[in-house]
């Protein structure tokens, strides 16, 4: 059956068609027959270049073969327990022995239980109750970080969907990225913070990168007020390098979130920080946290096997650079436009100059984006189909298919 009728098929069985919204590709979302290394087989028969890679966490490309094995491996002795079981002291002990920051870790099942479980261990710590988000930070689907954007540093949260309760987002704050006085300035008149949660490069709009020295300005200030810093770390986990934007930017945080890459690919998440808060967490401590799927042997046989081929195989990482450097080349030479990239992470802005927060963001030329969407998919290379979404490569990406990108890049944006 072709993509067209599935969906018209979906669409009577699931709201909007699809399991998540970003999915729901106008005017129909092409269906996956399978994957493998960095291309996607559609049910139409097409052969695309991946650059979505499940929204980052493949960084090793589809099934591949070491993680495929640990999976296998693993299904062979059953995929849920209900119980510990050796597997989570291993991932524990690589990404603890990964961050600095981190002592310890709990496993969820996804980022946004990941960030849920962080915000509730920063107020249950700190006993205070307000957040501060940055605006157009993304952190996952719950309540709490649903918050619209522009409404303000000084102003209460306003839920950005129907159904979260307006006095929830009441504690939900906002301050643009790469302003450090914002923070400085909220900070000073609020001392009912529990924690500035933020995307170190912010991934979900972007890339919007970090300026100089940003990140330190926000580790100082928070300490400065007492406040916890949350890295959400879903998408730059093991994704900028091993140790994520912790290690790169030099900047330690009291409590990380990871997903994504993490999982190898299937789902997880996990939240960890520094042992006195950590200790918090039940059964150790009163913040009460739980899930029939944390730790899941075969998520974690998948993540361990991913993390310890990265660190087996460390020049990924610049070979990763070098090929969104390549493709950087041909991009800047557009007329329309600014490129950004960091290691395998890249968008193009349509936009005059890189953003560098959300509400440059904004301004960006959504139906040129489209348009230069569509024609990279006719050229075979599917990108995220939104001008809000980071684009990604793997290691999987061969020479040819860089080129392939590039190309595509050089007859998409000079049309
Ligand atoms: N935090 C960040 C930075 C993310 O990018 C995402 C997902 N895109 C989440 C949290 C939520 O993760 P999940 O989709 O696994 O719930």
């Amino acid at each position: 059956m072709k993509s067209s009728d599935l969906f018209a098929r979906a669409k009577t069985l699931m709201p909007g068609g699809v399991s998540s919204p970003v999915r729901a590709i106008k005017p129909y979302p092409f269906y996956v027959e399978r994957a493998a290394g960095s291309h996607l087989t559609t049910v139409d028969g097409a052969d695309l270049i991946d650059c979505c890679l499940g929204y980052g966490p493949l960084i090793l490309g589809h099934a591949h073969p070491v993680v495929r094995e640990a999976i296998e491996r693993q299904l062979e002795k059953g995929w849920l327990y209900g119980t510990p079981s050796p597997l989570e002291i291993d991932l524990a002990e690589i990404i603890t022995g990964d961050h600095p920051g981190i002592d310890m870790v709990r496993f969820v099942s996804s980022g946004s239980e990941a960030t849920m479980a962080a915000i509730r261990l920063a107020r249950g710590y700190t006993g205070k109750q307000d957040i501060i988000k940055v605006e157009g930070g993304f952190h996952g689907a719950h309540d709490a970080v649903l918050v619209k954007a522009g409404s303000g540093a000084t102003t209460l949260g306003v839920p950005d969907s129907a159904g979260v309760v307006a006095d929830l987002v009441a504690h939900t704050r906002q301050v643009p990225y790469n302003d450090p006085e914002a923070l400085e300035k909220l900070l000073s008149g609020n001392d009912d913070v529990a924690a500035f949660i933020l995307e170190p490069i912010m991934g979900n709009v972007g890339p919007v990168l970090p300026d100089d020295g940003y990140l330190a300005d926000v580790r100082e200030i928070t300490a400065a007020h007492d406040v916890l810093l949350i890295l959400d770390e879903v998408i730059t986990g093991y994704r900028v390098g091993i140790g994520g934007a912790e290690v790169l930017y030099g900047v330690k945080p009291d409590i990380a979130t990871f997903g994504k890459i993490i999982g190898g690919g299937l789902p997880i998440g996990a939240f960890g920080g520094r042992r006195d808060i950590m200790e918090l967490v039940a059964p150790s401590g009163p913040v009460y946290q739980a899930g029939t799927f944390s730790g899941n042997p075969a998520s974690l046989a998948a993540g361990s096997a991913a993390l310890r081929y990265l660190h087996d195989h460390p020049e990924i990482y610049r070979r990763l650079d070098d090929a969104t450097r390549a493709i950087e080349e041909v991009a800047v030479d557009a007329h329309q436009g600014s490129f950004v990239r960091i290691g395998s992470v890249f968008k193009h802005f349509f936009r005059g100059s890189a953003p560098r927060n959300y509400r440059e963001v904004k301004e960006c030329d959504t139906e040129a984006f489209s348009r230069f969407w569509k024609a990279m998919l006719d050229a075979g290379i599917f990108l995220p189909p939104a001008q809000f979404e980071t684009n990604f490569l793997s290691a999987a990406h061969t020479q040819v298919d860089i080129e392939q990108i590039a190309d595509a890049y050089r007859s998409c944006l000079f049309a």
